[in-house]
């Protein structure tokens, strides 16, 4: 799937060294939607979209780095790192490099090429990826190694304090952990997990809706503020309810009406999507894919009408989706306000699926969209 012949001769011809090769996955959410700053549950899946990076040292003490997909090279000073991102693609791997800085390793010079087809910017977390395969890259050309659920802290470290993003640590988890053919339930609390088997005939059909989502616009901050304040009204009742991860749907009959209505449908939503979240998983489990599919939909529904985290094409993606042959469940995956649709579709019909929502997409919002049929792969490892 991901050869690194091809990359081993770009690295070659760049910068004349044989280079060590590593590629870790994007990733899809399956269900779980705002849970995970509650210290809530999520169920993501590595998909077979990865980075690839190819390092070799150096000797003048540099750090150049070069993407294939931007067909760009960066020169940095291992001895001067800098302090904070440029905004620019070059904050993610040597973000990585300034974290494990800080972490007390010695950085030395070294040249590294980047490639990746992770979609980027698609929700599909090309930047997780692109954080971990670096760190895996740059942390054995130190000779060092961390457990899995570390490596995964510290890359989230680098993409909430050196690029800048708030995002949780779902992504650069799902990353280092995913296992081939298995969904991964995250508990965020404790970073506890359980693989649970998605079966061989299922296909994880990703459907881009083209809308642009923003962890950064105003409704993302808006929403975890609302579900936040619904959860200190709670705390006031009841103490030891310091995340929704700790209320209860009884919590809300009780104490809702003190509750700002919106703040009501936030909380609605992220509790019981924890529910369903954990319900899902044991589903997945026993190998009941009805089940899945029926918690997804409620789920995206839950999403689109408490949270208000949909968006119109996001809707209609997701009711495109529902009489087309194969399909078993389809919602709204990542922040939310667009981004793409996950689908658990038959295999066997995975590819007219693709097609047919496609079309039926387009012609409902003259927008083209884009489908990936993907299937969950393994997490980040060395691949030559
Ligand atoms: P997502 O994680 O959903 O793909 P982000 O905006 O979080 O979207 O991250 C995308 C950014 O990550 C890109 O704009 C780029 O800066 C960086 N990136 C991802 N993959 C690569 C790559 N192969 N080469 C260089 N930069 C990359
Ligand atoms: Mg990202």
């Amino acid at each position: 799937m991901h050869d690194p012949a091809v990359l081993r001769s770009i690295h070659r011809d760049r910068f004349h060294a044989d280079p060590a090769i590593f590629v870790a996955p994007g990733r899809v959410n399956l269900i779980g939607e705002h849970t995970d700053y509650a210290e809530g549950f999520v169920m993501p899946a590595a998909i077979n979209f990865a980075t690839l990076a190819a390092i070799s040292p150096r000797t003048d003490g540099k750090i150049v780095i070069y993407s294939e997909n931007f067909s760009e090279e960066k020169t940095f000073d291992a001895a001067a790192l800098p302090a904070k991102g440029d905004k620019h693609w070059s904050d993610y791997p040597i973000g990585v490099a300034v974290t494990l800085a800080g972490k007390g390793h010695k950085v030395p010079g070294f040249s590294m090429s980047l490639w990746g087809d992770v979609p980027l910017g698609s929700g599909l977390s090309s930047s997780a990826a692109l954080e971990v395969v670096t760190a895996l890259a740059l942390l054995s050309l130190i000779g060092a190694s961390y457990p899995g659920p570390v490596l995964a802290r510290v890359c989230q470290r680098v993409e909430n304090e050196f690029v800048g993003a708030n995002c949780g640590i779902m992504d650069q988890f799902i990353s280092v952990n995913g296992k081939e053919n298995h969904a991964l339930l995250l508990d965020c609390r404790d970073l506890s997990f359980k693989l649970a088997p998605i079966p061989d005939h299922v296909a994880l059909v990703i459907a881009n809706t083209m809308v642009k989502h923003s962890v950064a616009g105003g409704d993302y901050p808006t929403r975890r503020r609302e579900s936040e304040a619904a959860c200190a009204v709670i705390a006031s009742h009841r103490p030891g309810v310091p995340f929704l991860r700790d209320a209860t749907l009884e919590d809300l009959d009780k104490w809702g009406h003190e509750m700002a209505p919106k703040s009501l449908m936030r909380a609605r939503h992220v509790i019981s999507e924890n529910l369903r979240t954990v319900a899902a998983a044991e589903a997945l489990l026993k190998g009941n894919m009805a089940e899945v599919g029926r918690l997804m939909a409620e789920a995206h529904w839950s999403y689109s009408k408490d949270f208000e985290g949909s968006c119109v094409e996001a809707d209609i993606m997701v009711e495109l989706a529902q009489d087309l042959p194969g399909l078993i469940g389809a919602r709204l995956t990542g922040g939310g306000f667009g981004g793409c649709t996950i689908n658990l579709v038959e295999q066997k019909d995975a590819p007219a699926f693709a097609r047919e929502l496609g079309s039926r997409y387009a012609a409902r919002t003259a927008i083209v969209p884009q489908i990936h049929v993907c299937h969950a792969s393994g997490g980040a490892h060395r691949l030559d």
